[in-house]
């Protein structure tokens, strides 16, 4: 399934976080490593990013292969941010198609939140009622797609809405979603000063101390579905934990207690 990853830490360009590194984001398109379900992740992209003093992210997204957008490689060459969302994706079967299925999802107008889902769930049109209808009628309306990811995205926007803190909405979202259907869930979730992320059914991995400090100063944290490269310092997550990261503090990691298991 798809591959993201999330980067908090001093600014750097998008093309050295996402293009430069030799297994970075952009190969992992075609060129994935780890990847445990599909092959090539050619069925949409998107980045979002942080542009200093302003909370409210910005997102470049594709319908299409990242390596043929004709605006990618541009934005990525000159944009600087020290807080970025980004991921690529393999669509499952079923699932609405176009920018408005691929992650970053993001929040209303003035909110800071930006989320991806790697992973799939089995049968989620007919089976998420219970969660589902805890939605308001509005929430549902907004999805931007009708897609699984969008709308574990409305059960986890509406959580923090209500106050939850993001690794707790996370958490939440995953329990209960696993108590009702079958499926996948490694969630990414930031608001551009900290990461919540989830490893339930797929690969993910924390590294500190990316890109490799200049000098005393906030460390970088980038935590990705998989390593993109093979220096020292990748940590995988435990399958069925949350990992949560703050800029410069050491990410924590706690087990997701649940009476199902990650399929
Ligand atoms: N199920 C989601 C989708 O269709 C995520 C897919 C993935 O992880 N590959 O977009």
């Amino acid at each position: 399934m798809c591959r993201h990853l999330a980067f908090l830490g001093p600014p750097v360009t998008l093309r050295a976080l996402l293009v430069e590194p030799p297994w970075g984001l952009y190969r992992q398109a075609w060129a994935p490593r780890m990847q445990r379900h599909g092959t090539v992740n050619a069925d949409g992209f998107g980045v979002g990013w942080y542009a200093p003093g302003d909370p409210v992210p910005a997102r470049l997204r594709g319908g299409g292969p990242i390596w043929g957008d004709p605006s990618f490689a541009d934005v990525a060459r000159v944009t600087r941010s020290g807080a970025v969302l980004a991921a690529v994706r393999s669509a499952t079967a079923g699932n609405a198609g176009g920018p408005g299925a691929a992650a970053p999802f993001a929040g209303g107008p003035d909110e800071p939140w930006l989320f991806s889902h790697n992973g799939a769930l089995t049968d989620w049109g007919r089976s998420l009622d219970g969660p589902a209808g805890a939605l308001p009628v509005a929430a549902l309306l907004a999805l931007e797609a009708r897609c699984d990811s969008a709308l574990l995205w409305g059960l986890v926007l509406h959580r923090l809405r209500g106050g939850a803190e993001p690794g707790e909405a996370l958490t939440e979202v995953v329990r209960e979603v696993a108590e009702r259907v079958p499926g996948r869930m490694n969630l990414l979730l930031t608001d551009g000063r900290t990461v919540a992320a989830t490893a339930w059914g797929d690969t993910l991995f924390v590294r500190r101390g990316w890109p490799p400090p200049a000098g005393p100063g906030p460390v970088g944290t980038v935590i990705a579905s998989e390593p993109f490269d093979d220096a020292p310092g990748w940590e995988e997550v435990p399958d069925g934990s949350v990992v949560t990261a703050a800029a410069g503090d050491a990410p924590r990691v706690r087990p997701i207690t649940a009476t199902t298991v990650p399929v």
